[in-house]
């Protein structure tokens, strides 16, 4: 079987845009409100002539007070299941609450995990993912992947673990 990646992290950061940015297609459901994508779903995916997985997470309402439980056991299903985690969070946003639960479920894996900084759309906004080294796990990936930038240099370096 194709090793797998994982793309985690807290509702509407933009996880199933950037799924759908790799598999080049429009299978993954985007949505303005959070929680559409339903549990885990795989699909089949290509760069650089590497074959792999690749899983899109979600399924949980973003509602009641045990959001961040719920976030990080869904993160958690995936990961276990993946050989390398893209973690995606809103890079104009920042680390939030939720975000933090995510990281610190991940700190505890084996896991390689790259770090994605999304929703970057112009050099301009690239100074705002400096901060996001504090969350140690090493250099934040400034990406769109509504447009497509930074998204091949994240692949690149997601390539190395696989
Ligand atoms: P998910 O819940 O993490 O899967 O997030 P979605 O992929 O459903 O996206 C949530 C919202 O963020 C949608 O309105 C997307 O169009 C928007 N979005 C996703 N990626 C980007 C990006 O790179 N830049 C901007 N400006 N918006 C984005
Ligand atoms: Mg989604």
């Amino acid at each position: 079987a194709p090793p797998v990646l994982a793309i985690v992290g807290r509702p509407n950061v933009g996880k199933s845009t950037l799924v759908n940015r790799i598999i080049r297609s429009r299978e993954a459901v985007v949505e303005d409100v959070p929680g559409v994508t339903r549990d885990r779903v795989t699909y089949p995916a290509e760069w650089n002539g590497r074959d792999f997985t690749l899983v899109d997470t979600g399924g949980w309402e973003a509602d009641a007070k045990g959001i961040h439980k719920r976030v990080a056991d869904q993160a958690e299903l995936a990961v276990d299941e993946a050989d390398v985690v893209v973690f995606v969070l809103d890079g104009l946003v920042g680390a939030t609450a939720v975000d933090e639960a995510v990281v610190k479920m991940l700190r505890r894996k084996k896991k390689p995990v790259l770090l994605a900084a999304n929703k970057i759309d112009s050099t301009a906004q690239m100074t705002e993912v400096y901060p996001l080294w504090n969350l140690g796990l090493g250099e934040p990936y400034p990406v769109s992947a509504l447009h497509g930038t930074g998204t091949g240099d994240l692949l690149d370096a997601a390539m190395k673990h696989l």
